[in-house]
């Protein structure tokens, strides 16, 4: 006690340290229990076709409505469902809930309409994915077709060999495969070409940049590495009509960005994507 008092900086540091691990078990806590609860929601943001802007897909992106005053997006709390390992749980119904929707929206709206979810490495590494994935299209009689599964970079990384293997399962099901967050990871350009991949989601990082020409130049040669591999590509975070009309520019592919539409609720989605006539 004494050494501490002569030492108060340590002291607080102590303290805020003990206070930051207090409410990260807290959260945790809470995360165990969100599921039964019925916290977890899914909020849906459009792919567009960038040369007809045509919505033809949505992503399902995570929520967490903790209390009646907390709505936490996903990046506040995904890691702490990896480090937990609650994620294949919680992914698993994230994958159900996105392939019923998505059968909805396809026999009520548009019958080609797609839905992409993300997948966590500790998901794609677990031995019963293939299993999860086939009950989830069979669940929803949802065609394979309809589905994109986001992956990772780092998630091909951790045991590529075991990644390959699951990823030729996944193709050879008719479902797509999207890598998510594009060239923020480690993968290797050879290897890239060598996998079953539909589509690379360049990530936001890059449409950050489009103003600089240094940053379109980098953006034209990441499109033509995709086109070279004959991959599509969805480039991420689109916020501006510059940045959109740049990429248009740039060659025949996808975007994704609050431009064309914020994560939005099943019900707002719907209105805004398929009923339009209601709006006006
Ligand atoms: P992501 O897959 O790259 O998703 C895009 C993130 O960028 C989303 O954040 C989205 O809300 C946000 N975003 C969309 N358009 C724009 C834009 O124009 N500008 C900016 N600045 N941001 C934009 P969110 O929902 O917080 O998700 C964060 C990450 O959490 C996702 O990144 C994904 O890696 C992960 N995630 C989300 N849902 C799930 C899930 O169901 N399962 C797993 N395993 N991961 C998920
Ligand atoms: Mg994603
Ligand atoms: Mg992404
Ligand atoms: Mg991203």
């Amino acid at each position: 006690y004494c050494a501490k008092k002569s030492q108060p900086h340590l002291v607080f540091y102590d303290k805020a340290m003990s206070q930051a691990a207090e409410l990260k078990l807290q959260l945790i806590n809470n995360l165990r229990h969100a599921h039964s609860l019925k916290q977890f929601t899914l909020a849906y943001q459009c792919i567009v076709d960038l040369q007809t802007n045509q919505t033809i897909a949505a992503e399902a992106l995570l929520r967490w409505q903790r209390s009646p005053t907390e709505y936490y997006e996903a990046a506040n709390f995904i890691s702490l469902l990896e480090e937990t390992g609650l994620i294949v749980s919680v992914g698993q119904w994230v994958l159900e809930q996105a392939c019923l929707q998505a059968a909805l929206w396809r026999q009520h709206h548009q019958s080609t309409f797609r839905v992409s979810v993300n997948v966590s490495p500790l998901q794609l590494e677990h031995v019963d994915f293939i299993e999860q994935v086939i009950n989830a299209l069979t669940m929803a009689n949802l065609p394979a077709e309809a589905l994109i599964l986001e992956i990772t970079e780092s998630a091909l990384l951790r045991q590529p060999e075991q990644a390959r293997a699951t990823l030729n399962r996944i193709k050879a099901l008719g479902v797509s495969i999207a890598i998510d967050d594009f060239g923020t990871g480690l993968s290797s350009l050879s290897r890239l070409g060598t996998l079953p991949i539909d589509s690379v989601k360049i990530d936001a990082e890059f449409a950050l940049r489009l103003n600089e020409a240094s940053g379109q130049k980098l953006y034209n040669a990441i499109i033509q590495l995709a086109q070279a591999l004959e991959i599509n590509f969805i480039a991420e975070g689109i916020e501006t009509q510059q940045q959109k009309d740049i990429m248009t520019g740039m060659g025949q592919g996808f975007g994704q960005g609050f431009l064309f539409g914020y994560p939005s609720t099943v019900e707002h989605f719907t209105q805004a994507f398929f009923t339009q006539k209601c709006l006006a």
